[in-house]
């Protein structure tokens, strides 16, 4: 299942929603497990990468995903092409994302961004790839009219991460 773990306040009502949206966009449970602080020290704008290494005491069982979700910002990222604003980050294949809703005060004011974004970085942890049909949450996040989109994956996106959690299932 999907375990959203929040790293500072968030609405229970409008969390609610969200992982509403992940269950129907997956077809997997998905629920608010709990909080988890963020490592003394580690300033803003936070660093993805170290987040998911260092963030302790989350519960989660074999083949569950994490999603950790911040108010907090995430420090850009250098890729190729120079340096990109980080919504959110995963490792392809882990069992861990984690997602800011910056500049965004709270879920429900950047709802279908958010959750779109959410579905991509989830998507990655389900072993998918970017994804070349631009309605699809697997559309490289970077581009300017992906935060546009809606939370939904194209047919063949659903279909492999469809087949992924069962895999992982049996
Ligand atoms: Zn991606
Ligand atoms: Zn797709």
């Amino acid at each position: 299942m999907i375990r959203v773990v929040t790293l500072d306040s968030f609405d229970e009502k409008q969390l609610a929603k969200f992982n509403r949206t992940l269950y129907t966009a997956f077809g997997v449970g998905s629920e608010h497990s709990g909080t988890a602080d963020v490592p003394a020290g580690m300033s803003d704008p936070l660093d993805a990468e170290k987040l998911l290494e260092q963030v302790k005491g989350i519960r989660s069982y074999q083949d569950d995903k994490v999603l950790l979700l911040t108010t907090r910002k995430l420090k850009e990222r250098e890729l190729p092409s120079g340096m990109a604003p980080t919504q959110g980050f995963s490792r392809f294949g882990k069992d861990r994302a984690v997602l800011s809703i910056s500049p965004h005060k709270d879920l429900e004011s950047g709802y279908k961004a958010i959750a779109r974004h959410a579905l991509h970085q989830l998507g990655h942890l389900w072993e998918l790839h970017h994804c070349l049909d631009p309605r699809c949450s697997m559309y490289p996040p970077w581009t300017p009219s992906f935060s546009q989109g809606e939370p939904i994956f194209c047919t063949f996106c659903r279909e492999k991460s469809e087949q992924k959690i069962r895999l992982a299932k049996s």
